[in-house]
């Protein structure tokens, strides 16, 4: 059985005084809830927020890391970094990192690697353009980024990692995909882990959907038995709204 996962992006949109103001708000409203939830923040809000999440089952996520343990990377940083300040997740290979920041496969590839090393989850991000899903390349593109993301992830590793959909032309458009496209999304992903791994290891990978998710849209997204939950931009930074999602 594999446990929901919620993870909100804050991406780049508040300091540390208003994120920790959003932290507590959504601890106080969550109430019990089966869903794990996670929020991701900018690398100098970790620690503030940190201290804010303690004692509440969120955990704390960041955005993207480094492969290398340390030296001359002037403006990164390292998963150790990452782990000292408590954080849990790490997303990598974002869209707005790949299409905005330039970043690689490979890059991907290499983040991925450190971060299981590193004992961090990654969440790991693929998705296509508008153009390529309307060439109908969406499955050639999802293969070729599991391909190189996941190359040399062994079978015991992969377990833990986390995969979320995110269809470039749905994040932070309002667009989203319908649920019959987010599940088709989600089922390819599925076998292509089947075939790469074994039925085992696959049904233990959580596959989220991301792009524009709202909670009036939410629980039509995840009835998908493929889809374990959200990867949430936007509306993660709203409380009732992110509270909503949860309880979709
Ligand atoms: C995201 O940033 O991963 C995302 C899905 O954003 P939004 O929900 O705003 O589309």
């Amino acid at each position: 059985m594999r446990i929901p996962l919620i993870a909100g992006n804050w991406k780049m949109n508040m300091t540390c005084e208003s994120g920790k103001k959003l932290a507590k708000a959504i601890a106080e409203g969550i109430g019990d809830t089966d869903v794990e939830i996670a929020v991701c923040c900018p690398f100098p809000m970790l620690f503030g927020i940190a201290d804010a999440l303690r004692g509440t089952p969120i955990r704390l996520g960041a955005q993207n890391m480094h492969w290398e343990d340390s030296g001359a990377y002037t403006g990164e940083v390292s998963a150790a970094m990452l782990t000292e300040a408590g954080t849990t997740y790490v997303i990598l290979g974002h869209s707005e990192r790949r299409h905005v920041f330039g970043e690689s496969d490979e890059w991907v590839q290499k983040k991925l690697c450190k971060a299981i090393e590193s004992e961090l989850v990654p969440i790991l991000c693929i998705g296509e353009t508008l153009e390529e899903r309307e060439q109908e390349q969406t499955e050639n593109v999802l293969e070729k980024q599991l391909e190189m993301s996941l190359k040399s992830v062994a079978a015991n590793n992969a377990e833990r990692i986390v995969i979320a959909y995110e269809p470039v032309w749905a994040i932070g458009t309002g667009k989203t995909a319908t649920p019959q496209q987010a599940a088709e999304a989600a089922e390819f992903i599925r076998s292509w882990l089947v075939n790469k791994y074994d039925n085992e290891v696959s049904e233990k990978i959580r596959i989220l959907y991301g792009g524009s998710v709202k909670p009036d849209n939410a629980s039509e997204i995840m009835e998908s038995e493929e889809i374990d939950g959200a990867l949430v931009g936007g509306a993660s930074l709203k409380v009732e709204d992110f509270i909503g999602i949860i309880n979709f």
